[in-house]
């Protein structure tokens, strides 16, 4: 779309960061008439550069919107945020860019949410449009559902009880490139049950995915709280949670608050280019502990789970593919284009409350595919002080117990069924599995049993 199109806007806005404003969000307010039924806004700024955090010297600018209701935390004035993904967004009565929120236009002051993600050195000059009433269409179209694939090859059976699925998936309505019924299409033919929806800073796309289940996958609803020194994830949540003040004070308290109300909240990928994670841990259901492919810098988020054991912290190690793009053909290497790249298996029953508590207490392990190594900790019932461990569909891996000063025991898996029971040493506060390959990398890692347990 061409200025032509679209003749004067109704609103410029101009400014400037410095180096020094790099990080702090600034609120731009502007004035919006009555009566209005669409808001067209475009930005541009000086020396713009990609958002990913290995490239520097130029300047990331991203943006939201807030409404006349205000910007407080948890206000329902509250837009949208695309990032730095959209240089321009429509918002009108009846339909909007995603991520942002379709609705009433209402008369009062809105707000302009800048983010100097990154300044270079010769600063960012920045520059807001907003156009009242263009009169545009809506641009976006679903592309109808996906083709169901019939799998010739069906998913292995998981113990009894035991659902798989995947918790961290973006769609259009943040920086992925698919609408969410082709995610959850996706998902399904990835042989998942549960799918962890979490677009960015946002919660539209919950209503957008809808419930899921009748022969797809149920949709946990989520949102991945995206601030500037790390980002966490909240399932079982309707809202937004603040993101804004990348203070280890503001996000605790965030993850605090998201938490008592019932969410289940996890930090991300604590891994070099995740973004990794800057703050201290403050009370958290769970780490994810494997995003995307294992070898994408994985251990790195596994010592940082380790060491919350080993200083006491009950914490579950969770896993998420992470995945942005369905159609994109030159992937990014940095997320992987695979839902349930790994799998979290969960001992559940097949509803939204019940797959919230088992995150919560850590019924869980991850394992590299929804096809992959099956890694099941439990008690012995015959024996106190011992476990049993079962593994489907490990053969040729290792499987080692781990507690809080390395190694406790090792053993070959030599057979697709296979199990056995191990004596605790009597001084370990917990144990955890986990199923290696020959060159060393994960395929399965099973959440702790604590002493008390056994
Ligand atoms: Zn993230």
């Amino acid at each position: 779309m061409t200025d032509a199109d679209l003749g004067r806007p109704s609103v410029v806005l101009t400014g400037r960061f410095e180096k020094d404003h790099e990080r702090r969000y600034a609120h731009v307010p502007f004035e919006v008439p009555s009566r209005l039924r669409q808001l067209h806004l475009r930005y541009s700024y000086s020396d713009q550069i990609d958002s990913d955090p290995t490239i520097t010297g130029g300047n990331t600018l991203d943006i939201g919107l807030f409404d006349e209701r205000g910007t407080a935390e948890g206000s329902p004035g509250f837009r949208g945020w695309s990032g730095s993904n959209k240089m321009e967004l429509t918002i009108d009565e009846v339909w909007a860019t995603p991520p942002y929120r379709r609705g009433k236009i209402g008369a009062g002051t809105w707000n302009v949410l800048l983010g100097p993600y990154k300044v270079g050195s010769r600063g960012c000059d920045w520059k807001v449009e907003i156009w009242f009433d263009p009169g545009l269409r809506s641009p976006w179209k679903m592309t109808g559902g996906i083709a169901r694939r019939v799998d010739p090859d069906p998913f292995p059976d998981a113990r009894p009880g035991w659902l798989r699925g995947d918790l961290h998936c973006h769609s259009l309505y943040s920086d992925g490139d698919a609408w969410p019924p082709e995610v959850l299409g996706a998902a399904a033919e990835a042989g998942l049950d549960f799918l962890g929806v979490t677009d960015h800073n946002n919660v539209a796309h919950q209503l957008a995915y809808g419930p899921g289940g009748d022969g797809l996958p149920l949709v946990v609803p989520g949102i991945e709280v995206t601030t500037y020194g790390g980002h966490w994830n909240a399932w079982g949540t309707d809202r937004w949670w603040e993101f804004r003040e990348p203070e280890a004070k503001a996000v605790e308290r965030a993850m605090r608050t998201a938490a008592e109300s019932g969410a289940v909240v996890s930090i991300c990928h604590p891994k070099p280019f995740g973004p990794p994670w800057e703050y201290d841990v403050p009370p958290v259901h769970g780490i994810e502990v494997w995003n995307s492919d294992w070898v994408k810098l994985n251990s790195v988020s596994l010592a940082f789970w380790r060491e919350c054991l080993r200083r006491g912290r009950r914490v579950a190690a969770l896993g998420g593919s992470d995945t942005h793009y369905l159609h994109r053909r030159d992937p990014d290497p940095r997320h992987s284009q695979r839902l349930g790249t790994p799998t979290t298996w969960l001992r559940a029953d097949r509803a939204v409350e019940s797959i919230l508590t088992s995150l919560r207490e850590g019924r869980a392990f991850v394992s590299e595919s929804a096809r992959g190594p099956q890694l099941y900790l439990d008690r012995d019932p015959a024996r106190t002080g011992w476990i049993a461990v079962e593994v489907r569909d490990g053969a040729g891996a290792t499987l080692q117990l781990v507690g809080p000063e390395g190694t406790i025991a090792a053993a070959a898996v030599d057979a697709a069924a296979w199990d056995r029971t191990f004596a605790v040493p009597a001084h370990a506060p917990y144990v955890v599995a986990q199923l290696a390959s020959p060159t060393g990398e994960l395929r399965a890692i099973a959440n702790p049993i604590w002493a008390e347990q056994l």
